[in-house]
């Protein structure tokens, strides 16, 4: 196991960290570190694979939530933005891009009027557009705090994603703030929304495979030979310690959302290789045991650096649940094996409604005022557990947790 080998002066000085995202990613408690300064939204250009719509999507309902989406990069463009067209109850209102060309082709492409693209600097102005309801955040992970902060000042409710960000003092503020305006915030965890994902719930919650032992989640795919100047995934500042917030957060969630429990013990260890570009910054590989109080224990591992990997099993004292694709865009499989029956694969519907799945829950708890399924208090238990593996993997010791997430010790 090592601990980044990037000194605290020269990662500050690298640019646009946060001293709590630094902390974070080696273990340390956030709340106790200063906060330095605040990562920069900067304009990308357009990526190269994207597909625009030839028709612009239009709302379905006269009571449709209009969405500000900021932040027009891969997952935007390519996953969520498309799948408006999908969407009962949401539409996209306007968009926030720090690159004038990309503004111009997008906005034109989705219907989006001129006076209804934000830069980074005149989005404080979307405050009096009444087109806009919902703000999306699909900015790297280490801006999320700040612009759903702003979003929130603007008075519009907030959808962030994935992590909600990288220090659990960050997602205390982006709550705080949310309570403050009065408005909604949901993570946008989609496999709350996936039919696979759902069912694997359901069943756990029916005991189908007996009581929980095992659960196994392994996520991962093999980064390019990029530096993190080239990708803001491997810049510490904007991607925290690297695959577990970005990967091995979706084997987390499962091992959650399995068990229905947090865990209550975490053992953890990192790998940071030397001589490799890609890991300057951030970690290759996590790997994490974690222990529920009903004695279930998960292992979870995640990498930058290996084959692709996603899946997760689940194993009863009765019988095996094993998903692999679990969490990805399309594709889930499952296997259901239980004692004395021939095993079966289960295919509960298309895992493409996950993404409009989770505008229109959002949609309807801004609505209908219900409970969101995935709020900002469960994307703060998650970035707790994150710091207790962190913080395991710094100590080589094991980490004892309270019912919310946070460290015992
Ligand atoms: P990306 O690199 O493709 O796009 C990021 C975009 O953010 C850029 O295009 C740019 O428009 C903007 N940006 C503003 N400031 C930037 C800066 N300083 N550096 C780099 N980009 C900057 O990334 P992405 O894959 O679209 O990821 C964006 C967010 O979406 C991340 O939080 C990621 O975790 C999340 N995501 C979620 C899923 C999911 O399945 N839920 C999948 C992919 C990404």
């Amino acid at each position: 196991m090592k601990t980044p080998n990037l000194s605290r002066r020269s990662f500050l000085e690298a640019g646009s960290a946060t001293a709590a995202s630094l902390a974070m990613a080696q273990g340390a408690s956030a709340a106790t570190e200063p906060r330095v300064s605040v990562p920069r939204a900067i304009g990308q250009p357009m990526r190269s694979n994207v597909q625009l719509p030839t028709t612009p999507p239009l709302p379905r309902r006269a009571d449709s939530v209009g969405f500000a989406i900021i932040g027009l990069g891969g997952y935007a463009l390519n996953q969520m933005m498309p799948r408006f067209a999908l969407a009962q109850r949401s539409h996209i209102a306007a968009i926030v891009s720090g690159n004038p060309e990309k503004l111009k082709q997008v906005g034109d492409a989705y219907g989006v009027p001129p006076d209804a693209r934000y830069t980074y600097d005149s989005f404080d102005a979307i405050a009096d557009d009444k087109r806009v309801e919902a703000v999306y955040i699909v900015l790297p992970s280490g801006l999320h705090a700040a612009w759903t902060e702003k979003a929130f000042a603007a008075g519009k409710h907030v959808l962030c994603e994935k992590p909600m960000a990288l220090s659990s003092e960050e997602c205390a503020r982006m709550i705080a703030a949310a309570e403050r305006a009065k408005r909604k915030l949901m993570i946008a965890y989609r496999s709350y929304f996936e039919p696979h994902n759902r069912l694997a719930m359901a069943l756990m919650a029916q005991k189908a495979l007996g009581p929980l032992r095992l659960l196994r989640a392994d996520h991962s795919y093999r980064m390019g030979p990029v530096t993190p100047a080239q990708n803001w995934r491997l810049d510490r500042a904007l991607a925290g310690g690297g695959p577990l917030e970005d990967l091995g957060i979706y084997g987390l969630q499962a091992a959650l959302y399995l068990t229905q429990e947090v865990p209550e013990l975490i053992t953890a260890s990192t790998y940071q290789p030397e001589g490799d570009a890609r890991f300057t910054q951030i970690f290759a590989h996590v790997g994490a045991q974690l222990r529920f109080p009903s004695g279930a224990v998960a292992q979870l591992s995640t990498s930058y650096d290996a084959a692709g990997a996603n899946t997760v099993s689940a194993r009863g004292a009765t019988g095996v649940l094993t998903m692999d694709p679990a969490t990805s865009y399309s594709g889930q499989k499952m296997r259901l094996e239980q004692a004395g029956q021939a095993g079966r694969d289960l295919t509960p519907g298309d895992p493409d409604v996950q993404f409009a799945g989770q505008l229109d829950h959002f949609a309807d708890a801004i609505r209908d005022g219900g409970q969101i399924k995935t709020p900002g208090q469960m994307g703060l238990r998650d970035v707790r557990l994150m710091e207790a593996i962190y913080a395991s993997a710094r100590t080589g010791r094991y980490v004892r947790l309270n019912p919310d997430g946070t460290m015992l010790d």
